[in-house]
């Protein structure tokens, strides 16, 4: 499942949440209870997969 991040446009919580794809998408901080404030922060540059990358092509380039 992935996890999602989510961050409070109101108070600044972040926070990472394991949802199902078919889940709906927070709009509530459990922080400050804002409503329609969280918005979703898309990882892209997700350290493990960096690492992943960095050693795939160490290996492939021997
Ligand atoms: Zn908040």
């Amino acid at each position: 499942m992935p996890t999602y991040s989510y961050e409070c446009k109101k108070c600044g919580h972040e926070f990472d949440i394991v949802q199902r794809i078919v889940d709906d998408a927070l709009t509530d901080c459990p922080e400050c209870k804002a409503k329609d404030e969280l918005k979703k922060v898309i990882k892209a540059g997700d350290g493990g997969f960096a690492l992943k990358g960095k050693g795939w092509f160490k290996t492939g380039g021997y």
